[in-house]
């Protein structure tokens, strides 16, 4: 009898789970269970969408999803048509994927206001992300400011600044395409709360900001420091050394005949948000940085603005029936075992950090703890897919299977046009629309 194994999302970490698990050599059979009906998690949702070769990874996860002993459940959610302690009766294993859906609370006065929305809403809501497409946020503005100086602030300022020709190549949804297209923008600001070695963003996605159409990287020569001090291991230095670098090369650069521009600031925190009801600006204190943190100054500045993104990290959020760490929002593990026959992978496991590769290594972890615990298959006992199909034609629960996904798939690539490579569904109605015209 096989090992019968649920895995709980169907991002990365899910899909690196289930390849480790064949990679075991163990008698397996894996039901990959998805809230929406569409799988890949953030590489659908979040991966930027100029960044389509970086969506490329999904068709490595289509390989693993169309092997014999994987089935996907998709439109499926856990915690609202299953419950989590119902899975862990029906299958041997159990393996929560679920990433780090919200996101950090920037918790500073005004924070409230509208125009204030968080990185990984306004993601979602550019990526067509159902749950998000009516967010409508208002971008009759001028200028934005962008929190942070990570990865997510760098996709997110660029975004915005993105030409008509640059757009058309993307999978943006037509809404997120317009508003974005109709907007007078001009002044993105990008914010670190530390100084210019400290920024988390790597190298690649900075020098990007060099090469768009319309938009110019701006950066102040006086905030750039000489030479990278500290004492850091070899590659982070280097890293680190390239950013200052390429910020150098910005600082000095003249400023072209591009109507759009991204201030990269340095040494500069959020103190409040400003305005009425809406966002009227943004009061920054200056910073110094000590011992690698960032201590206040006393010396504040306003930046008048229409739109706040805090692109300050995501944030894990508990399930029912998994004890949870609420210091470091992930789920409580030791190395991704969580109890007996319960495990974790990716952001819910060791929190938000690291490209998609980085949950690699988790699969691998979670898929040795299968092997030892379940004496390579010797301790299979549940019966796993059976039972869940049972159980989800009593509660009348529509499940998508990967087939149906294709048949979505191949919809979007149909409805795209141009040089778009997909166009969306951005309702789960339409989704399952297409599969009840097939
Ligand atoms: P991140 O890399 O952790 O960056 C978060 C940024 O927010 C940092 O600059 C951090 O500053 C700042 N911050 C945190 N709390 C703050 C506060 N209270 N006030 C002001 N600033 C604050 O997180 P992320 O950008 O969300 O990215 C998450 C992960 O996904 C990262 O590993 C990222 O590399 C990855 N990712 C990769 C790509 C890509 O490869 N193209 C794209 C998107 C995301 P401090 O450093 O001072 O804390």
């Amino acid at each position: 009898m096989p090992v019968s194994v649920a895995i709980v999302g169907s991002g990365p970490a899910a899909f690196y789970t289930a390849a480790a698990l064949m990679d075991s050599g163990d008698d397996v059979c894996i039901d990959i269970i998805e809230r929406l009906p569409t799988p890949y998690g953030l590489i659908r949702d979040g991966v930027a969408p100029d960044h389509q070769t970086t969506k490329n990874i999904a068709n490595k996860f289509e390989k693993t999803a169309m092997r014999e002993q994987v089935c996907y459940f998709g439109n499926v959610g856990v915690g609202r048509d299953v419950q989590l302690i119902e899975l862990r009766e029906i299958y041997d294993a159990v393996v929560l994927a679920i990433g780090s859906p919200e996101d950090r609370v920037l918790d500073i006065p005004g924070a409230d206001k509208t125009g204030v929305i968080g990185a990984a809403t306004f993601v979602r809501w550019y990526n067509g992300h159902p749950d998000f497409r009516d967010l409508a946020p208002d971008l009759n503005i001028s200028t934005a400011v962008v929190v942070g100086v990570g990865n997510v602030a760098m996709d997110v300022s660029r975004l915005l600044c993105l030409s008509a020709e640059e757009l058309a190549a993307t999978d943006l949804p037509d809404f997120a395409e317009k508003a974005i297209l109709q907007s007078p923008i001009h002044d993105v600001y990008m914010i670190g709360r530390r100084g210019p070695t400290d920024a988390k963003f790597t190298n690649v996605e900075l020098r990007e900001l060099g090469d768009m159409a319309e938009c110019v990287p701006q950066v102040r020569p006086e905030q750039l420091p000489g030479s990278v001090e500290g004492d850091y291991p070899d590659r982070d230095k280097r890293l680190r050394e390239r950013n200052l670098e390429t910020l150098l090369q910005y600082s000095q650069a003249a400023i072209e005949g591009k109507p759009k521009r991204i201030h990269i600031e340095f040494l500069a925190a959020p103190v409040e948000i400003l305005g009425g009801d809406r966002v009227e600006g943004i009061r920054m204190e200056r910073t110094r940085v000590e011992a690698g943190r960032a201590i206040t100054t006393g010396d504040f500045f306003d930046i008048p603005c229409g739109l706040v993104i805090p692109a300050i990290g995501y944030r894990g959020t508990p399930i029912a029936g998994a004890p949870f760490d609420d210091d470091r929002n992930i789920i409580s593990n030791e190395d991704g075992r969580v109890e007996d026959g319960l495990y974790v992978a990716g952001w819910i496991k060791r929190g938000p950090f690291g490209v998609i590769s980085s949950n690699r290594p988790d699969g691998v972890a979670v898929a040795g703890h299968i092997h030892d615990d379940f004496e390579g298959g010797h301790k299979a006992r549940n019966p796993g897919r059976e039972a869940l199909r049972e159980m989800l034609k009593e509660r009348n629960i529509r499940s998508v299977s990967f087939d149906d996904w294709k048949k979505i798939d191949a919809a979007e690539i149909a409805n795209a046009g141009g040089t778009r490579p997909r166009k969306k569904f951005v309702t789960i109605e339409a989704m399952l629309g297409v599969l009840d015209n097939s």
